[in-house]
């Protein structure tokens, strides 16, 4: 299984790299407009403890968004079940950065993985602590599930959104308004902006997941309940208003980030980080979510069987 998964990955690469529709990066965060779409890259962790990678897999990209996994399993091993007094755990079936459900649910954000979900997951991270130690739960907690400590915040990257990131500023005060922020949003915001901007490489990306899914031998292992909630919610809610497409084309739990990539849980049998710079519609990365529907199709490892 191993040499023709590797083959596959290899083929995998070489498909999309000849068909070059790479869709456009995000250019709200100036530091992400600058990266070029034209990369690809690809590694999976199994269960015996073997990585393959292919593509630009020793390439650092910013994980954003998938970020938000990471916290939410601190914020659940910190507090655990309290986090649902504030955040839902329904898809949304809107942009990640909408704030039209907040004013209908006055200010509890639908889920975790939608922007407003998880200014609340890290304002629960925050809790009686500086922003410098939120974050060292979040980057120590990656480290240790990777196994690797060289993995870094993107200071540039956390600034240049900082600049910008107007709406996530709109929807911290939102939030604030209805009392479901109980540090400053300016707090908050810096502690999010921070924590988006880790950068990892696939096999970095891959190797961290682990954890999540469930594989003998991570160094983090997650309990079965938490592991099972994570799973659940990246597979209903981690790919925003395309989180259904995600599912029905692969069976699998995943979790997006503008910065292109996508972190995938196949439960007890491997760890999938994927990175393609290039979005689509939903702001997922397009040609990573092609190429996690074909191994999908390939391994026959969706949880639908
Ligand atoms: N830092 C980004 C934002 O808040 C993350 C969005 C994403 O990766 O989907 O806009």
């Amino acid at each position: 299984m191993t040499d023709t998964l590797a083959a596959f990955l290899d083929t995998l690469d070489a498909d999309i790299r000849a068909r070059a529709d790479w869709g456009a990066v995000a250019s709200y965060i100036p530091e992400l407009a600058r990266i070029d779409p034209a990369q690809f890259a690809i590694s999976v962790a199994l269960a015996d403890g073997q990585v393959l990678n292919a593509g630009d897999s020793e390439t650092r990209f910013s994980i954003q968004s998938v970020s938000k996994v990471f916290s939410l399993a601190c914020v659940l091993a910190r507090i655990g079940e309290g986090l649902w007094r504030r955040v839902g755990r329904e898809p949304s079936g809107d942009r990640f950065d909408s704030i039209l459900l907040l004013e209908q649910e006055q200010g509890r954000p639908r889920n975790p993985f939608i922007n407003a979900g998880a200014l609340v997951t890290t304002d629960e991270l925050l809790a009686g602590r500086a922003p410098r130690e939120a974050l060292s739960e979040i980057i120590g907690f990656v480290r240790a599930s990777a196994g690797d400590d060289d993995i870094h915040i993107d200071r540039a990257v956390a600034e240049s959104e900082k600049a910008t990131g107007y709406r996530n500023v709109a929807l911290a005060n939102y939030l604030k308004s209805y009392g479901n922020l109980v540090n400053a949003p300016d707090l908050v915001l810096g502690t999010y902006f921070h924590q988006c901007a880790i950068e990892m490489t696939t096999r970095q990306l891959a190797l961290a997941g682990r954890g999540i899914a469930g594989l003998p031998g991570a160094p983090f292992l997650l309990n079965g309940v938490k592991r099972r909630r994570i799973a659940a919610l990246m597979m209903t809610c981690g790919h925003y208003d395309g989180s259904g497409d995600f599912a029905f084309r692969t069976g699998l739990p995943g979790k997006s980030g503008v910065g292109g990539g996508i972190l995938i849980a196949v439960p007890g049998r491997a760890s999938v980080a994927i990175w393609s710079p290039g979005l689509n519609a939903w702001g997922n990365s397009k040609c990573g979510t092609e190429a996690a529907e074909r191994l999908a199709r390939f391994t026959g490892w969706s949880v639908f069987g």
